[in-house]
Order: C-alpha cells, then sequence, then structure tokens
C-alpha cells in the first residue's frame, strides 16, 4: 500500500488573453492573424516559439489561379504546419514535397537552409472551400542550427491519441500527455498537442514551471482555470508561477496546446532568417545571394 502523499502541483496563473491581431495575406493564399512575434508575444518571452501565424476558418472561393506563397528561404528553426481544414501542398529546392491533408502536420527543418514554396493543394485550389491552418516556427538550439534540413509528415493516424475521461480525446503531436507520446522528434523539450474535447470535458495540463506555455483556441471556447473564458481564436498565455492549467471546454472544441523549453538564447532575426548573431543573419542572407540554398522554379 502507497504511503507517500501526491504533491499537489499548483496552478499557473493566466497573464494574458490575446484576441486575434489584424489578419495580413501570406502570398495570396495564407489569411492570417500573425499572434507572434508581436507586442507582449515577443520573442524571448515566448522562446522557443517564434512565430505563430493563425490562418482563422476562411472560405475560399474556387480559383483557376494557384493560390499561395511561392520560393523562399529559411534558415535557423523549424516550420510546423498544422492543417485543421483544406490541403496544401509544398515542394522544395532539394526535391521534396508532398501534401498536408486535412488532420494532417507538417514538421519541417529547415536547418541550415532551403527554398521552399506553399500552395493550395491542386485539387482544394480548384474546389475551394473551408480553410483553416496554423504555421508556428520553433526556434532550434545554436548547435542544431546548421542541422540538415528534413521533413517529418505527420498524419492524424500516427498521432498520439489520448481518450479523455469526460468525452472527446487529445492528439500529441509532440511532447508527452498522460503517458501517451507523440510522433514528432524535436532539439529542444516541446509538447504540441490538439485537445479535442467535448463540451463539458475538463483537461488538466502540467508542466515544468518554467516553460513557455499557451492555448489557442481554433474551435469552441474555454474555461480556464475555473476562471477565464478563453473564447474562438484567441490565445491564452500563462505566467511561469506554477504548473498545472485546467481547460474545460464549454462546447465541442479544439484547442492547440503549445508548451516549450525557453532556449535562452540569443536571437537575431531578419525575414526568413532566424539566428543568434547578426553576423550569421548577414552569412545568410550572403549565402542565399549566392544560390547556396538552391534553386526552386515558381
Ligand atoms: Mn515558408
Amino acid at each position: 500500500m502507497k504511503t507517500e502523499t501526491k504533491r499537489e502541483n499548483s496552478l499557473r496563473s493566466i497573464e494574458k488573453i490575446v484576441p486575434p491581431p489584424p489578419v495580413h495575406w501570406v502570398g495570396d493564399g495564407f489569411r492570417v492573424h500573425g499572434f507572434l512575434p508581436h507586442g507582449p508575444l515577443h520573442a524571448e518571452r515566448m522562446s522557443p516559439f517564434f512565430l505563430l501565424d493563425y490562418n482563422a476558418k476562411y472560405n475560399f472561393p474556387p480559383s483557376t489561379n494557384l493560390l499561395g506563397v511561392g520560393p523562399h528561404p529559411h534558415r535557423g528553426f523549424e516550420t510546423v504546419t498544422i492543417a485543421y481544414h483544406g490541403r496544401v501542398a509544398h515542394h522544395d529546392s532539394r526535391g521534396g514535397g508532398g501534401v498536408i491533408g486535412e488532420g494532417d502536420v507538417q514538421w519541417m527543418t529547415a536547418g541550415s537552409g532551403l527554398l521552399h514554396k506553399e500552395y493550395h493543394e491542386e485539387k482544394f485550389n480548384r474546389e475551394g472551400g473551408e480553410f483553416q491552418m496554423v504555421q508556428l516556427w520553433v526556434n532550434l538550439p545554436a548547435k542544431d542550427k546548421m542541422t540538415e534540413p528534413k521533413y517529418q509528415a505527420i498524419t492524424n493516424g500516427e498521432m498520439g491519441r489520448y481518450e479523455l475521461p469526460e468525452g472527446g480525446y487529445v492528439e500529441v503531436i509532440a511532447g508527452e500527455y498522460e503517458g501517451v507520446n507523440g510522433p514528432a522528434a524535436t532539439f529542444s523539450p516541446v509538447n504540441l498537442f490538439n485537445l479535442k474535447p467535448k463540451a463539458g470535458s475538463e483537461i488538466k495540463l502540467n508542466f515544468p514551471s518554467h516553460y513557455t506555455v499557451a492555448v489557442v483556441a481554433i474551435e469552441g471556447s474555454a474555461t480556464l482555470n475555473g476562471e477565464k473564458k478563453l473564447p474562438t481564436d484567441n490565445l491564452a498565455l500563462f505566467e511561469t508561477d506554477g504548473e498545472e492549467i485546467v481547460v474545460r471546454a464549454e462546447e465541442d472544441s479544439v484547442f492547440l496546446v503549445m508548451a516549450g523549453e525557453p532556449l535562452n538564447e540569443p536571437i537575431a532575426q531578419y525575414g526568413p532568417f532566424l539566428m543568434n548573431t547578426n553576423a550569421e543573419i548577414a552569412q545568410a542572407i550572403d549565402d542565399y545571394q549566392q544560390g547556396k540554398f538552391g534553386y526552386l522554379a515558381d
């Protein structure tokens, strides 16, 4: 018989509820609210996460032009694309390509660098329809910034799945929830979950108190820690004063949970390059101009 008492984790306070920032377009295919890196959600505070573009639910009409964003470089971080509705196709300068289907995730390690383009998948583009997508940039530790580029194409069925006792489930993309592991390999501790609870379901999540923790309401709404409402398309940022957060679904919902250990390294950014020093940024620009990221046709 166990006699030790289980230590109660302390509740992590809510720092801020952030409504969706004004929309901007990435190319002509992504109508996004740029949550990060802006205002209170600046790079140091949000590390290891750097950028969060959220294409809230939007109905694209049928199109004969292929909608998206043309060839562009990346170096020094990872792009994580989560397709909630609609499908995205991608191609890169190393010959890679594929489709991110509805419910799937593409975890691309840009590392030392490549060129890629991101478009609506051809059939989706032609027919139009509901589109909802997240692109998250996860910073790489200094020692891994120049790692070989790679993809992890994670289909919905490959994600870890934890059935919630009160209804619904948790998809584990990266990290671990209640003993269920996600398939994504990461370079620093990162947890990325889709909570898909039924109305009234209450979910407790625990992360070390120094982790950066945020929740985005993709569908539906929540009450957080029994006190604050998180409306649809809003982001909640939590303080670093405790371990546990409590998410109660007010209706059948989808919440994106991102939690990671801050890298605590200098951040230097210029456009699509995310390094530690200005000299490394200058090097990235130089390498790009010299064609060292390869070639990719429009
Ligand atoms: Mn890109």
